[in-house]
């Protein structure tokens, strides 16, 4: 049987092919990142027939002298790895030698590439990776690759290609991918005659972003950087409320090469723990940066799996920059971020300005008595609200007897605001800032207007709405609140114990689970087969609720799979925050949508613990829109 024999070279070229050249889009791929290396400022890629028939890749590169341009398309030809150490620190992104001797070797290429600075070029033609013709010619600086009929000589791999659009449409994206990787490079894409994307190449991320990905995901993106240990991580991220449906719009570059790692996409994943809805996955496009010599590009042919070697300090440094972007985004800012004034912005701290208490006594009483002189107001950049005579909405019935939060009395109304005075905010508002040094009246204060539906809370805010889900807010401080206590939770024990017979899966699920549980404050007591009893529920729970938590809890659990203690304890925590909140319907009193709506104001609370939104705007041009005063 052995009769082992060597394979021509043509056949192990075309095996080698192979591995780097799939379809159109590795092509294309290759193509780019050549132009890239070659320090282009401007590419295009140019497709027709789904890349099969015709490809080309134009750049402006540093060319190739006449000497080279032959060379180029010989196996293991580079001009970018000269020995063995090279490989261990490498900048560009080719380095193996390969691309152009597998494209050739399955197509018709021609070369037109001229070298800075020099007076004319050099045309190559190749069929199969034998170079037919080869003379000087007149072209422009930078090299001009053409590709066509890709694969006409291996018919088993054109049997597997998709159709031309599927084919076109992955070329687009391959050249997609390298464009949103270099702000710096300005990249044209056409397909059939049609512009499929334009980047500017202007070196800043934010246009580089809001001219690939299109005026309406960018608004949902929130930039975002950081970086310890010798990582830089910059870039954008998608706000919570823009979850997506897979992971496609998740871009991840290192060193300016697109990379795939499992390592990052859990990084970025769990840093909106709690804040995505089930089933959605954040966007993103972020900009690592490392030395070259801590991240092995040279795993796998395609060089999009990289090997870093501080995986751990990698996975840090994106989680917390993304995790910090995250906590920065305002609850105007969820909503409404136009490419514009989505840079690097800090927290909008004068969005919450307000009075102090103490100033707001003050003002009281010179506004009453007309003789405090009070110091000129300092900007103060806490967090804060303000709430007029308006705030008793007609469905927040004051006269009801609703009870107050806490045993401090409520203070009388405020005196009606004088006509283009300062607003005078009613006490209950600003007594949270008490200790606080005086503060600046600041230009644009917020304004509960009331309750709508008994369920959304309405702020004024300069030109905004801000309407707030006060279950979601509740529920969300709630979960924060239990997420943070280490001790066990409090339980209440019930006055008669609640009988539980979930199925066979959740009563395993219970069973796994009965550390959690019990840490939670539940005490359930095992009895025969799979019947429990619910004995205490944690104390913020009202016991009528307790079977259905529990209900609740064994599904979540049962979705949630493998969870290890922690997951386990905030999916436990999520029902237990929802059952201990304020419900839509229920009557609130002003005093209890207070601190729901500072909370919200404050930027504390954006979701709620199952990824939904605690508030959403609408601005005055909105609503002009709706009301057709403006087109
Ligand atoms: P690699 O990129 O791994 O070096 P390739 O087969 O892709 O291998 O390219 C071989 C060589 O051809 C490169 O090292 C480079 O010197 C030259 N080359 C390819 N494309 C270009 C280009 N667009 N501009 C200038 N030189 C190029
Ligand atoms: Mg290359």
């Amino acid at each position: 049987m052995p009769d082992i024999q060597i394979l021509s070279p043509h056949v192990a070229d075309l095996i080698a092919a192979g591995e780097v050249v799939e379809r159109p889009a590795s092509v294309v791929k290759e193509l780019v990142e050549n132009a890239i290396d070659a320090g282009a400022r401007t590419v295009t890629v140019e497709i027709r027939g789904g890349g099969m028939t015709y490809l080309r890749v134009t750049d402006d590169g540093c060319g190739m002298a006449p000497e080279d341009a032959g060379v180029a398309f010989l196996r293991h030809a580079t001009s970018k790895l000269r020995d063995a150490r090279g490989l261990e620190s490498i900048a560009t992104l080719g380095f193996r030698g390969e691309a152009l001797a597998a494209i050739s070797a399955v197509s018709h290429v021609e070369l037109l590439t001229r070298q800075q600075g020099t007076a004319s070029g050099t045309r190559v033609t190749l069929s199969a990776g034998e170079i037919e013709e080869m003379y000087e010619t007149g072209c422009p600086e930078g090299t001009t690759m053409i590709i066509r009929d890709l694969f006409y000589n291996t018919p088993a791999r054109l049997k597997f290609m998709k159709s031309d659009r599927a084919e076109g449409s992955a070329c687009v994206l391959a050249a997609f991918r390298c464009a949103l990787g270099r702000p710096d490079i300005s990249v044209r894409c056409i397909r059939d005659g049609e512009e499929q994307f334009f980047s500017p190449g202007d070196s800043r991320m934010e246009s580089c972003v809001y001219s690939l990905l299109g005026r309406d995901q960018a608004a949902k993106m929130l930039f975002c950087a950081g970086g310890a240990d010798g990582v830089k991580v910059e870039g954008y991220v998608s706000s919570p409320g823009a979850g997506r449906g897979n992971r496609s719009a998740q871009h991840f570059y290192c060193n300016g090469r697109v990379i795939k790692s499992a390592a990052l996409q859990s990084a970025l994943e769990q840093a909106y723990k709690n804040t995505l809805l089930v089933g959605k996955f954040p966007a993103c496009v972020l900009y690592l940066t490392l030395s070259f010599g801590a991240v092995d590009v040279n795993v796998h042919p395609a060089k999009t799996e990289v090997k870093f070697t501080q995986e751990k300090a990698v996975f840090d440094a994106v989680y917390y920059a993304v995790r910090s972007a995250l906590e920065r985004e305002s609850p105007a800012a969820a909503v409404h971020i136009s490419a514009g004034t989505q840079k690097k912005t800090e927290p909008r701290a004068d969005f919450y300005q307000t009075m102090s208490a103490a100033e707001y006594r003050t003002k009281q009483s010179a506004s009453a008595k007309r003789e405090v002189q009070y110091a000129p107001p300092k900007p103060y950049p806490a967090p804060g609200i303000s709430t007029n005579t308006t705030f008793r909405s007609p469905t927040v019935a004051p006269a009801a007897p609703v009870r107050p939060p806490m045993p401090r009395p409520v203070p009388a109304p405020a005196p009606r605001p004088e006509p283009k005075s300062a607003p005078q905010p009613v006490q209950t508002a600003l007594e949270t800032f008490e200790e606080k040094a005086p503060a600046a009246v600041p230009e644009q204060k917020a304004r509960i207007i009331g309750e709508a539906m008994n369920a959304y809370i309405l702020i004024e805010k300069g030109d905004t709405l801000l309407l707030i889900d006060k279950h979601a807010a509740h529920e969300r401080i709630n979960f924060d609140r239990l997420q943070k206590q280490t001790d066990p939770l409090m339980s209440q024990t019930l006055l008669s114990p609640v009988p539980f017979s979930p199925g066979g899966t959740d009563a395993e699920v219970l069973r796994m689970h009965a550390d959690s549980l019990e840490q939670m404050g539940f005490e359930i007591e095992p009895l025969s087969g799979d019947d429990f009893m619910i004995r205490a529920v944690p104390e913020i729970m009202s016991e009528k609720d307790a079977a259905a938590a529990l209900e609740e809890i064994c599904r979540d659990l049962r979705h949630g799979g493998e969870l290890d203690v922690h997951a386990a304890r905030d999916e436990i925590l999520k029902t237990v925050a929802c059952k201990a909140a304020i419900k839509a319907g229920w009557n609130t009193a002003p005093q209890e949508l207070l601190p729901l709506a500072e909370a919200v104001l404050s930027g504390e609370v954006k979701y709620c613990p199952h990824g939904r939104p605690v508030a959403v705007t609408l601005t005055r041009k909105e609503l002009d829109k709706l009301f057709l005063r403006i087109v």
